[in-house]
């Protein structure tokens, strides 16, 4: 059996001190353009402000309903990272949520959303993976609602909870609500498929393997054709994939297990951005394996590292246009990419 060893601290933390350096550094490099003065002091330390994000709910198909950050609006177009999307479904019996936000004031908003529109119980929350972004706003939601998780996640947040709440604070700042998460796992774990009756309406939560973590759940209402992806997914072009755990090629083939399960009309809520449609999930897909075939490349020639981001600044020009570029691309995905197909090559 191949054992997959993480590049990156999610599962294995072995490197986080630099890796927060880096990452800090590059966010302010990325703040550095777009602000000045007594607004950098503020924000120069997190992708978005949990403090300020507001959240909307819009109703996708009867019963179904996305909730997108308001911001989503402006900056996804441009490129920018948004806030967490995630959504919620109601039957006739209760309400399934899916992904609880960053923050007790997050969710505190999104059960505002939900009972602008029901009073129904919220039965089950599911988690799309153990990012806190996802899953911190858990311990908010009434004692009686029904936490889902893949193993994976359930696991991650038993064994690693500290620290990642000091990683999360790192990357989402200080004074913004995460100090005070108390973390809360699953009472149902999905390995890999479940369908859950919520009355005159079912909703399948599935695992297609590894996408973003070993624990990636993708939730899908198939009387409407609606599917929640959750990181794997994160926006419309041009943003790109997060891969902090690595392993692109297991990415590229859950993602396109995942277009391929879908009809060509489905509407799909991604992880950080606003409702899409399935052929939008054709640019991810498209760097995934565009990343791949120009880093074996690469590697095949025998370039370095640094020489091989380079290559990638022309053979994936198409891609550009993410804020995060010069982070999420040039120095989490190229890198993860290249250790790995280096490990394969010299594997044999
Ligand atoms: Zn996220």
């Amino acid at each position: 059996m191949k054992v997959h060893k993480p590049h990156f601290p999610f599962l294995s933390l072995c490197v986080p001190v630099l890796l927060f350096v880096t990452w800090i550094f590059a966010i302010q490099v990325h703040a550095d353009s777009n602000m000045s003065g007594d607004q950098q002091q503020d924000s120069d330390q997190v992708v978005w402000d949990a403090n300020t994000v507001q959240l909307k709910s819009q109703e996708l198909k009867p019963g179904v309903y996305a909730v997108i950050p308001t911001e989503a609006h402006d900056k996804v177009p441009q490129g920018q990272p948004a806030a967490t999307s995630g959504g919620f479904i109601v039957g006739e019996r209760g309400v399934l949520v899916v992904d609880t936000m960053l923050s007790a004031r997050l969710a505190a908003q999104l059960i505002g959303l939900i009972r602008e529109v029901t009073d129904l119980p919220i039965r089950y929350i599911v988690n799309t993976s153990y990012h806190g972004d996802h899953c911190y706003g858990n311990y908010v939601f009434p004692k009686t609602a029904c936490v889902v998780q893949h193993p994976a996640t359930r696991d991650y947040i038993a064994e690693y909870f500290d620290q990642d709440r000091a990683f999360m604070m790192q990357y989402f700042g200080r004074g913004r609500g995460i100090e005070e998460v108390i973390p809360r796992d699953a009472d149902l774990l999905v390995e890999n498929n479940l369908t859950i009756d919520l009355g005159g309406i079912s909703v399948e939560i599935r695992h297609f393997g590894f996408a973003q973590t070993d624990g990636d759940l993708f939730v899908y209402v198939p009387a409407r054709e609606v599917l929640f992806t959750g990181n794997p997914l994160i926006a419309k072009k041009p943003a790109l994939p997060w891969l902090l755990d690595g392993r692109h090629r297991e990415s590229l083939a859950t993602m396109q297990a995942v277009q391929k399960s879908l009809p060509a009309n489905a509407t799909i809520v991604p992880g950080h951005g606003l409702p899409m449609t399935r052929d939008d999930m054709t640019f991810t897909i498209d760097y995934l394996s565009t990343l791949d075939r120009v880093v074996a490349a690469a590697i095949k020639e025998g370039l370095t590292l640094e020489q091989t981001v380079e290559r990638t600044e022309t053979a994936l020009e198409d891609f550009k246009g993410y804020a995060l570029w010069g982070w999420v691309h040039a120095q989490i995905n190229v890198p993860a990419a290249y250790h790995e197909l280096s490990e394969a090559k010299s594997d044999r």
